[in-house]
């Protein structure tokens, strides 16, 4: 912020060293690949795919249904120990190389404004004019929107999938409005994060930076400057003290830093440890005959003299965490049946007693189809023999990915239920490997043994059932 409290515009001078090219690289690499995720199928499914509202999330050709909240689970906790890890050891790289936030931002809307306000110092001169609507502006805020509406669309992609998508933008927004209005509030959004809102998503929005306060130590891969050589800094190169350090306060680090701060300062929760600045310093140090590297990759750890230490509890307990949950998930994952099915009571009542005096349960099979094709499904029950089952569709289809959920009704004669309940075993098959069986308890009036009259207080026992 200035020091009237309004927003400090930052335009960073760019810096072309080493790490920037080497991020420039990985930079169109990544956003190759995240423009390309969406449209990749593997075993028929998309790459990814987080289908809310459907409760369906894709993942290299593997569909999680609601069902499996244990796989999921697995699958947050292996990404969030995969965080840890990797900053524990490389810091901040997620920030600085490949968040999508860095990476559209750095290489794509703010070249594109240089581009077309005239250089940095062609977006400064402008600032200072305060019109909004300036030619070279407005022309950067129209390219701006255009690819705000590429990224929205691709973004929405990633939740919808590309057909979907492909409905949307093929038909008029007045056969789906819902839909138009999601992708135009999306785009909006975009377009205002790239356009005006910018490096205050890392410094205020993103949890990440927060977080690396725990997550780093002081053995952590971080960018910094090397205070025990820079320092006393001295302005300029002319007139220096004998004890004067290697930073000569040209504030070329500064210039160049994309959320605005001093790295000289030390570690900051605003550093994206994008390594401009180290970019920005070594092109310094060339000029004064310097060695390169007083702002470069390093730990806090050695810029204090001390041993660097590869092996500590964090970067041990993670991976060991880590391996636990994979292997944990793998073996979920490889000893998942083809179909979760679960039988459930009425909603109603736990049976009904009809006039005859014989006794009706009905059992609610849900059938949850994760075979990847569509299945019918065979159901048999055993134990009801004496008695009269009733199953209205069977086999009972259930499309691929599909949970449906069939009633089934037994009718047993009073006497069946000598203790307030009979069990029977429901078997169900897809004639295409998978056959489960399935005990299940049927309840019925209690006390009413081999041909017994009702004891006293039937209705008070539907309820205790119930
Ligand atoms: S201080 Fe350096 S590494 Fe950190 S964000 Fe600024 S330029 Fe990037
Ligand atoms: S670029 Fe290097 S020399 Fe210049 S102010 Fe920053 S640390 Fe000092």
């Amino acid at each position: 912020m200035n020091e009237d409290g309004s927003r400090r515009w930052i335009r960073p001078k760019p810096s072309d060293g080493p790490w920037q090219r080497r991020r420039r690289i990985v930079a169109y690499a990544l956003m190759v690949i995240y423009l390309a995720i969406p449209h990749i199928r593997m075993n028929g499914k998309p790459l990814i795919l987080l289908d809310a509202p459907r409760r369906e999330f894709t993942f290299f050709g593997h569909t999680f249904l609601s069902t499996d909240t244990l796989l999921f689970m697995l699958l947050l906790g292996a990404l969030a120990l995969t965080i840890f890890t990797f900053t524990a050891l490389f810091g901040r790289v997620w920030c600085g190389w490949g968040c999508p936030q860095t990476v559209w931002m750095e290489f794509l809307y703010r070249p594109i404004e240089r581009w077309v306000e005239g250089g940095r110092m062609g977006s400064i001169n402008i600032d200072k004019t305060r019109n909004h609507f300036h030619p070279r502006r407005v022309a950067k805020h129209a390219i701006y929107f255009v690819l705000s509406l590429i990224l929205a669309h691709t973004f929405l992609a990633y939740f919808v999938g590309v057909d979907a998508l492909k409905v949307w933008v093929t038909q008029s927004p007045v056969e789906h409005p819902s839909s138009f209005a999601v992708m135009a509030v999306t785009t909006i959004l975009v377009f205002l994060d790239f356009a005006y809102f910018r490096e205050q998503t890392c410094t205020i929005a993103c949890p990440y930076g927060r977080w690396q306060s725990v997550l780093l130590d002081k053995s952590s891969l971080v960018v910094a400057y090397d205070r025990n050589r820079g320092e006393p800094r001295t302005k300029g190169t002319k007139d220096r003290a004998s004890d004067a350090g290697d930073c000569i306060d040209c504030v070329a680090c500064v210039a160049t830093c994309p959320t605005g701060i001093d790295i000289r300062d030390g570690l900051q929760m605003e550093c994206i440890h994008c390594t401009q600045c180290a970019d920005a310093c070594d092109a310094i140090m060339d000029a004064i005959g310097k060695p390169r590297g007083l702002i470069r990759y390093t730990s806090m750890e050695i810029l204090a003299g001390e041993r660097k230490h590869l092996l500590r509890p964090r970067t041990v307990v993670y991976p060991a965490l880590l391996a636990v949950v994979v292997g944990l998930f793998v073996w979920q994952l490889g000893t998942k049946e083809a179909a979760d099915i679960v039988l459930l009571r009425s909603t109603e009542t736990p049976y009904t007693e009809s006039p005859d005096g014989a006794i009706q349960n009905q059992v609610r099979v849900k059938i949850t189809n994760r075979a990847g094709d569509d299945r019918s499904y065979s159901i048999d029950v055993t134990g009801a023999e004496g008695g009269n089952v009733i199953i209205p569709v069977n086999p009972f289809p259930v499309a691929n990915g599909k949970s449906e959920t069939l009633s089934l009704f037994v009718v047993l004669p009073r006497s069946a239920f000598a203790a307030g309940g009979h069990a029977i075993t429901v078997r169900i098959s897809d004639g295409q490997g998978f056959a489960q069986a399935y005990p299940y308890r049927l309840l019925g009036p209690e006390g009413t043994g081999d041909g017994g009259e009702a004891i006293p207080g039937d209705a008070s026992d539907k309820e205790r059932n119930r």
